[in-house]
């Protein structure tokens, strides 16, 4: 009854590049990235730099240039989603720096068109169809919460539990939570909706600030089987991530200087706690920042971890580019 047995012999972190392709009006523009393997191998190649300097190669579990569609990327990370129902905790994250394509992985560009749906959606529908097929077997509950991570500050912007009692919940350390299951994709689409407006800033003001914040969607799963009784409980974190860029010190100031400083603390946090659970080190330092304490019963153990990096193909972005691919081979 377990998926994904085969794949589990492989280790615990995984780690993915996609590629953002140009966006439209700059379709001939120079590509810093030059090659792009079967094996999961990029290479990143600097104009600006002569001989064997001005190319890098990088290696992660796998790579995805422009043209991959959601659709696709999706195949690749079903086997994790589906494990959720088999009683795992899982957390996807999408790193990057701000326009190189994390809200188009996670959520997509437009939830009116299924086609382009991101990894959110597909995995609700995904959890809902299988706990629906395997219903003569496990009953499933399933029990969805938002929350932002702004400034090491934690907001819970929608949930469908009851936060204020608490009963079998895993995974995510908020205290004192109880189960209103949700049972549609419908439902939580619905209530996603709710939760945008319970950020109440406009449009523009929450895009700009979703580039600073960490934004995580997480799926709680609780199945009773019903031959043995046995219970099972899953749980899986979708996270957008903060933009990873580096902001001129010199230039910052004010709010935007402790935002700045809040977000490279916490993805350095972040990094520092996957990067321990690979190396299998002894201690590992969840409790430097507020996302790795949130995920911490997530991160490690039997927990699967799954990180999107995203990069852009502009020249003028090979600074940031490099940055993110040297992070993500820390933790890979
Ligand atoms: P981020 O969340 O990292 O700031 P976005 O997801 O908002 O970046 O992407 C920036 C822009 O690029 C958006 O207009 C988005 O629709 C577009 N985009 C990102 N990735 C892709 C992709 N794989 N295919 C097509 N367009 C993309
Ligand atoms: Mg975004």
């Amino acid at each position: 009854m377990l998926y994904n047995q085969v794949q589990d012999l492989k280790g615990t972190i995984r780690v993915y590049c996609r590629v953002r392709p140009f966006l439209q009006g700059q379709t001939n523009g120079q590509s810093s990235v030059d090659y792009i393997g079967e094996n999961g191998n990029i290479m990143i190649v600097n104009p600006l730099k002569q001989g064997k300097d001005a190319r890098k190669v990088f290696s992660f579990n796998k790579v995805f240039g422009p043209n991959v569609s959601q659709e696709q990327i999706y195949v690749d990370t079903q086997p994790l989603i589906r494990s959720v129902l088999d009683g795992f905790n899982v957390c996807i994250f999408a790193y990057g720096q701000t326009g190189s394509g994390k809200t188009y992985t996670m959520s997509g560009p437009d939830l009116t068109n299924e086609q382009t749906w991101g990894v959110n959606y597909r995995a609700l529908c995904d959890l809902f169809q299988i706990s629906k097929e395997r219903a003569d077997v496990v009953k499933y509950e399933v029990g969805v919460q938002m929350i932002e991570i702004y400034n090491e500050q934690f907001t819970l912007t929608a949930c469908t539990l009851d936060i204020r009692n608490n009963s079998q919940l895993n995974g995510l350390n908020v205290p004192d939570a109880s189960w209103v299951p949700v049972s549609s994709t419908q439902d939580v689409l619905d209530w996603m909706r709710i939760g945008y407006k319970n950020r109440a800033v406009g449009a523009t003001a929450l895009n700009e600030r979703s580039s600073r914040s960490h934004s995580v969607l997480t799926i709680h799963v609780y199945g009773k089987e019903l031959v043995s009784g046995s219970i099972l409980k899953g749980c899986l974190h979708l996270v957008d991530l903060a933009g990873s860029e580096r902001v001129d010190k010199s230039e910052a100031v004010g709010d935007r200087l402790k935002e700045a400083q809040h977000i490279n603390r916490s993805l350095s946090a972040l990094g520092d706690v996957i990067s321990a659970l690979a190396q299998k080190s002894a201690h590992i330092p969840y409790r430097n920042s507020k996302l790795t304490q949130v995920l911490q019963d997530s991160l490690g153990g039997q927990a699967k971890t799954l990180m999107f990096v995203h990069i852009s193909p502009e020249v003028n972005a090979i600074g940031e580019t490099v940055s993110t691919l040297k992070f993500a081979e820390r933790v890979a």
